[in-house]
């Protein structure tokens, strides 16, 4: 048996193509042959447990090997094999198929990477590599004869005879000039380390060392000596391909250990198991966020039907979920087509709703299982939940029953306790009830005081994402408006029916307003006197509220630059019935006038951290001067 024949397809030569477009990514070669040989392994059990095939199954390991002198690699497996015809058919027809509408979609691409490394091209990757390839195959056919087929990347093929005695195929690349650096053991492992690691059936790739118990010495110790042992790379049997009921803890831990050796631990989990209407299995993790710096995308692994494909899972998993770590596998994510088709696909719309509903379910549970708990754990889970909240309004309606706030106090409430708390106290006069927070607790406590002196209640949002989580809120909650606590004096902030009464005559008032304009000397701070409680600060420096967010924005690269290029507008409210206003007025001295309002001044930028260099020193001296 030798047949010539032409592999019938359309476009002359097309390797040299596939070569130049898909070499960064051409590692993948060993992914596509490798799946092969275990779906033809996979094959080959199902018909014996049909009982359509009466032989010995037997060992299955799939055995990957190379040579460096013969410059080839080889994949071997003892699946189903191919009979010639079958080769004719699959690899010829088939797999060409899958190379001409590779060629095509590379047609229609605009970009090369729509198509690089995505799946389809399967048998054909292997000739990014290979300048010939051959196939020794024996089918599992009663009385099947060995076939052997040789390409050499031409369009023209041959087939005849084969070698192989056992049932199965080798499929041996002899590998191109370019491509010599994957006849490399650590090469290898790498590429088999990543793309294999968790494949079904066992892959050895050359043998490894290792002792074994070897009697015992003459004191009655016991012996080890070394052997040598098949390397086999891969886990079978990783823990998302089993039931859930099957797993303990310790298991879901070890498994994290075994994708992530150098991480902590993950603070909980959760296994994604469903068969309709989508397959999908996996298993989240939720990690410890240490530090906002800490923050890693690209930690999830996508897999399908356990060969891994990529840790870009962008528009698979909602982006808020990208903080995640753990696979998923799903057989229906479409795996050949371009990223914006990937979006539009319903059923990766489906996985990804999925996926947050399981999130929002097993954070839910822990919130009503043990609300202790989950309030420790809420420094971290606390981030993806309002990352969550403020970019899927599916999740934000099941959160908004577990999400919490914390006060400066370090006490939590759900948005609904909270709102309960304050609703009165902190009521205005147009019925709008404001939430008060502090970014910095530190910083702001001289007004943080003032506010519980008042009976106020402080928020602490000091996260990245809570700039967005304030404007969140606000939309969300009626009558209800977030100001930092630091953005006007108190009586300003939250606004009562009572009007006070300025304890200042009308031109007392403007003498004290020039006096301070004088002390201040600043552009940017504008002074106004006002009448505020006794008990509040002599002077308060403000930033406000809508003008700090939108400078927020503008640094933070959301647009807005109009506001981030304005100077820092400040407001310095004076006391006007504050005992210090009035002994200021009546000094009869007016350098003791400049230095009391200066004074006073500096005490407020102080309050505010905004006292610096060479001005705090001046406060300093000033001060000490005062005292003596
Ligand atoms: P796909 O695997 O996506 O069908 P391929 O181009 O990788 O496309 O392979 C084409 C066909 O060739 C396979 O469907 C299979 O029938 C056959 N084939 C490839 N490799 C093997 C193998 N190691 N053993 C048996 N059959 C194989």
């Amino acid at each position: 048996m030798q047949e010539k024949g032409n592999i019938s397809i359309h476009t002359e030569n097309i390797f040299p193509v596939i070569k130049k477009f898909l070499y960064s990514d051409n590692e993948i070669f060993l992914r596509e042959l490798v799946s092969n040989a275990v779906d033809a392994t996979q094959k080959l059990k199902r018909l014996a447990s049909l009982g359509q095939y009466a032989g010995e199954v037997g060992d299955t390991t799939i055995e990957i090997s190379f040579d460096e002198t013969a410059k080839t690699i080889t994949i071997s497996d003892k699946g189903i094999g191919m009979t010639a015809e079958e080769v004719k058919k699959y690899i010829n027809q088939i797999a060409f198929s899958g190379a001409t509408e590779f060629m095509e979609k590379f047609k229609e691409a605009k970009d090369a990477n729509e198509i690089i490394g995505r799946f389809g091209l399967g048998f054909y990757s292997a000739f990014m590599v290979a300048d010939k390839v051959e196939i020794q195959t024996l089918s599992y056919q009663d009385g099947a004869q060995a076939a052997k087929w040789v390409c050499d990347g031409s369009t023209s093929y041959e087939i005849s005879e084969g070698e192989r005695t056992t049932r199965g195929t080798d499929v041996i690349l002899y590998i191109n000039k370019e491509s010599e650096e994957f006849l490399n053991k650590a090469k290898l492992d790498g590429i088999l380390n990543k793309y294999c690691r968790f494949l079904p059936v066992a892959i050895k790739f050359g043998t490894k060392t290792t002792s074994e118990p070897d009697g015992e010495d003459e004191e009655g110790k016991p012996k080890y000596k070394s052997v040598e042992v098949d390397n086999i790379i891969n886990n079978t049997n990783p823990a998302w391909t089993k039931a859930p009921s099957e797993l303990k803890d310790e298991d879901y831990l070890n498994f994290y250990r075994e994708l992530y050796p150098f991480s902590e631990e993950p603070l909980f989990w959760i296994h994604l198991n469903v068969d309709y209407p989508f397959n999908l299995t996996g298993i989240l993790y939720f990690p410890k966020i240490k530090n906002d710096f800490d923050l890693q995308r690209n930690k999830i692994k996508l897999f399908s039907r356990q060969v891994f494909i990529t840790d870009e899972v962008k528009d698979i998993v909602p982006e808020f979920l990208m903080l995640l770590h753990g696979v998923i596998d799903s057989p229906d994510i479409p795996l050949n087509v371009s990223r914006s088709f990937l979006q539009a696909d319903s059923n990766v719309k489906r996985i990804s709703n999925y996926i947050t509903k399981k999130v929002a379910d097993k954070l839910s549970e822990l919130f009503k299982t043990d609300r202790k708990g989950f309030e420790e754990k809420w420094k971290d889970i606390g981030l993806f939940v309002k990352y969550g909240m403020v970019s899927e309004d599916k999740f934000a309606e099941k959160a908004n029953d577990f999400a919490l706030v914390q006060n400066v106090d370090k006490e939590f409430y759900t948005l609904k306790e909270y709102a309960e708390k304050v609703k009165d106290i902190q009521k205005d006069k147009n019925d709008q009830v404001i939430y008060l927070y502090a970014n910095d607790a530190a910083k702001q406590d001289s007004f943080i005081s003032g506010a519980k002196t008042k009976g106020y209640d402080v928020l602490l949002l000091d996260s990245p994402i809570d700039g967005h989580f304030v404007s969140y809120l606000e939309q969300k909650t009626e009558k209800t408006q977030l100001k930092r606590v630091d953005s006007d004096v108190l009586d300003k902030l939250i606004q009562k029916d009572e009007t006070k009464e300025l304890a200042l005559s009308e031109e007392e008032s403007t003498t004290v307003k020039s006096l301070f304009e004088k002390a201040i000397k600043k552009d940017n701070m504008q002074v106004e006197v006002t009448a505020l409680s006794v008990d509040e600060m002599p002077v308060t420096v403000t930033m406000d509220e809508f003008m700090r967010r939108m400078k927020d924005m503008a640094q933070n690269g959301g647009g807005m630059s109009f506001y981030g290029n304005l100077p820092d507008n400040y407001k310095v409210s004076v006391n006007g019935n504050h005992p210090l206003i009035k002994r200021i007025l009546t000094s009869s001295n007016d350098e003791e006038k400049e230095n009391l309002a200066k004074q006073a001044f500096d005490l407020a930028l102080l309050s505010n951290g905004l006292l610096t260099g060479p001005e705090l020193t001046n406060f300093v001296k000033r001060s000490v001067s005062l005292i003596d």
